[in-house]
């Protein structure tokens, strides 16, 4: 997983992983990230319980921490 991770950058505004030649945020529109970030969750469901952690409405991939 950690070559995976890499090729991921985190929104800083909606912690959204978003593919590292993203220009903008997929979730939010957002272009500020980060590539440090800890742990992710993929939600795949949009009655997912994660997602009211997160704060979240979308389905996608998450960081779970912004480092
Ligand atoms: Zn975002």
């Amino acid at each position: 997983m950690r070559r995976e991770r890499k090729r991921f950058k985190a929104c800083r505004k909606c912690k959204a992983l978003n593919s590292h030649d993203a220009q903008q945020c997929w979730n939010c529109g957002g272009n500020i990230f980060t590539i440090h970030w800890d742990g992710f969750v993929m939600i795949l469901s949009e009655e997912s319980a994660v997602m009211e952690v997160l704060g979240v409405d979308k389905v996608g991939y998450y960081a779970i921490k912004i480092i």
